[in-house]
């Protein structure tokens, strides 16, 4: 394994940034190729608790000779927002300079000469230069796995449309909750830019079933431990061994997969018609019928009528709800995964 330190410099007099790339070179051309990177969004740490797992396995792997396949690693994506802290909390998904969200606004190939990459010297603010840098790292690979979690959560995959039911195999190593399939998206988020550098979303000759492009959410912002960082690497492992990436007789084949997999219209982002105290009535991974109250929104504690209620707006299941406990009007409460399409269905990516 070798490790480069690439610099980032910064937009304001004396700043700049550091973004560690690991490299393991395969040793065989023809392996299929993986690139994982981990905490794009800075305070979303399960994916790099996991790769502090998977790395040394890779090593011994590649120590052993059983490492065919090429295998690029950024641990930590987003030494811009790591950096971003207010008042003695950390601010890791927007970045405070824009206030765009680390995970939009890529560079998405074909979409003009607006979203062009840049270079690390052009004359433009340094979280651009990261995400062209990212998209730079991620080229020419395979398999593009982005690490990142949600609030609460169940362990979920978002997945393009091209990719699933191909991607199954991913689902059941990392005994995923969910998958959401996502089709047209339009936000530029990295998964979507990943995508399009490999080939056309409508290319019906591109190679789908040798590909595999996720944003995977492994649970909630607070599941940083030691058990499931294990649980993760040992997933993410098993389906680089799977793909060819890595060589282990020992690791079983992943079996089949039979979770909730639901095209992303069909997901009913729950929001907040009132601001108050949030009393959540279901936690991720609960499965509820259309009609079962949700969340109790406390506007007026203790008064007659100081209770705004939300409930399901069809069978489905619970997949994340907001780690605060606190809401402003409008602001989104959880995810609820349904068999039909939300009547607020939107396109592309779900939350700000
Ligand atoms: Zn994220």
């Amino acid at each position: 394994m070798e490790k480069a330190t690439v610099t980032i410099p910064g937009d304001t007099i004396g700043a700049s940034y550091h973004l560690d790339v690991l490299r393991f070179s395969g040793n065989d051309r023809n392996a299929p190729k993986a690139y994982l990177q981990a905490a794009l969004h800075a305070n979303e740490l399960p994916g790099v608790a996991a790769l502090h797992y998977l790395i040394p396995m890779l090593r011994k792997a590649e120590a052993e000779g059983r490492l065919p396949g090429e295998i690029t690693i950024v641990p930590k994506a987003n030494p811009i927002g790591g950096a971003q802290y207010l008042f003695h909390e950390h601010a890791g998904r927007f970045s405070l300079a824009s206030r765009i969200n680390f995970n939009r606004d890529f560079p998405v190939p074909g979409a003009g000469g607006s979203r062009a990459r840049v270079a690390m010297d052009a004359p433009v603010a340094a979280e651009k230069r990261l995400k062209s840098l990212l998209l730079d790292l991620a080229e020419g690979h395979d398999i593009v796995l982005d690490l990142h979690c949600d609030d609460e959560g169940l362990s979920y995959l978002y997945v393009p449309a091209p990719l699933w039911p191909h991607m199954r195999d991913l689902a059941a190593c990392l005994r995923s909750g969910g998958v959401i399939v996502w089709g047209e998206a339009s936000d530029a988020a990295f998964e979507e830019a990943a995508l399009l550098q490999i080939a056309d979303i409508h290319d019906s000759t591109a190679d789908w079933p040798h590909k595999a492009i996720s944003t995977v959410e492994l649970r909630g912002r607070a599941d940083v431990a030691p058990e499931t960082a294990a649980h993760d690497a040992e997933g993410l492992y098993r389906f680089l061994v799977a793909r060819g990436v890595v060589r282990d007789p020992m690791v079983p084949a992943p079996g089949d997969w039979k979770g909730v997999a639901e095209p992303i219209e069909n997901v009913e982002m729950m929001r907040a018609p009132a601001s108050g105290t949030l009393l959540y009535h279901v936690r991720p991974g609960d499965v509820v019928t259309a009609g079962d109250r949700l969340v109790t929104i406390v506007t007026a504690p203790g008064e007659e009528g100081g209770t705004v209620e939300v409930t399901a707006p069809q069978d489905g299941l619970i997949l994340t709800r907001r780690v605060h406990r606190v809401t402003s009007l409008g602001d989104d409460l959880l995810k609820l995964v349904g068999s039909r399409r939300s009547a607020d269905a939107t396109s592309g990516t779900l939350e700000a």
